[in-house]
């Protein structure tokens, strides 16, 4: 059931084609990164983690600015993102995280699909807690860039995502 409305989602009209050629969230390359989703939202694995446990939840459909995303969406967004951090939380054992969202080009927004990162710490993971947000617009420009070296490789995303589906089953 949830494959069959995975597949209907990218019924290949004409504007998804072309969105997909540009944007990797419409992409359905992006289905083997996601590990839970909601109605109208995805939880992505980060291709190029600033850290381990480095995830996005995106909406499934192409909105570009934080605005654009209906009111009445806003709650389930952030009880969907709730139900993430206690995944992640349990994944990769900690209760802290940065949690942003880059909304607009002048906020370092790469990708025009908007995005809400969450990105789990642990004490002294970085020189200075605050390290993670140039290393985050690095990185940002690394998950676009096909080529670039740091990125997982898919069999680490498998593996990856399919601990985190095991988490979410287990806590939801
Ligand atoms: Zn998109």
């Amino acid at each position: 059931m949830l494959i069959y409305r995975q597949i209907t989602l990218f019924t290949p009209t004409r504007t998804n084609l072309m969105k997909e050629n540009f944007c990797p969230f419409c992409n359905p390359a992006v289905l083997k990164s996601t590990f839970a989703e909601s109605e109208n939202f995805r939880a992505v694995y980060n291709l190029a983690p600033v850290l381990p446990g480095h995830i996005l939840i995106v909406p499934k459909k192409h909105l570009s600015k934080f605005l654009e995303i209906d009111e009445a969406l806003i709650a389930e967004m952030v009880s969907f993102s709730r139900k993430i951090i206690k995944v992640i939380a349990k994944a990769f054992k900690t209760d802290s995280f940065d949690w942003t969202i880059q909304d607009g080009k002048p906020a370092g927004q790469t990708v025009e699909h908007m995005h809400m990162h969450i990105i789990p710490r642990h004490e002294n993971d970085l020189p200075d807690p605050g390290d993670w947000y140039p290393m985050l617009k690095k990185k940002t420009e690394a998950f676009i860039d096909s080529t670039n070296r740091n990125k997982l490789s898919e069999e680490e995303i498998v593996n990856i995502c399919q601990n985190l589906k095991k988490n979410y089953r287990e806590l939801f």
